[in-house]
């Protein structure tokens, strides 16, 4: 098993595999993030989807996204999450 030492959870965890489709993101966030932070912001994006109504067929809905995902994972961007963090209710 592959690991990464993840600036989400700030621990060793397991590396990403799967094939993520980010583009030039792609192997920053193989290299950073583990794969449990990861299935996270999946779950979280599909909110950030909704609270945004964000069209993916535009380029700023992209953005949009993109930069929340950062912020998420910290991978440095710093974003206004607090319309998220009302409604963000982490797994148990
Ligand atoms: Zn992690």
């Amino acid at each position: 098993m592959a690991a990464v030492q993840c600036v989400k959870c700030a621990k060793e965890g397991e590396a990403i595999t799967d094939t993520l489709f980010m583009g030039k993101l792609e192997s920053e966030i193989k290299a950073k993030v583990c794969k449990d932070c990861w299935k996270q912001w999946e779950g979280m994006r599909v909110m950030v989807i909704n609270e945004y109504q964000v069209n993916l067929g535009e380029e700023s809905g992209r953005e949009l996204v993109k930069k929340q995902m950062r912020a998420f994972l910290n991978l440095g961007e710093t974003v206004d999450t607090s319309k998220l963090q009302q409604n963000f209710k982490p797994q148990a």
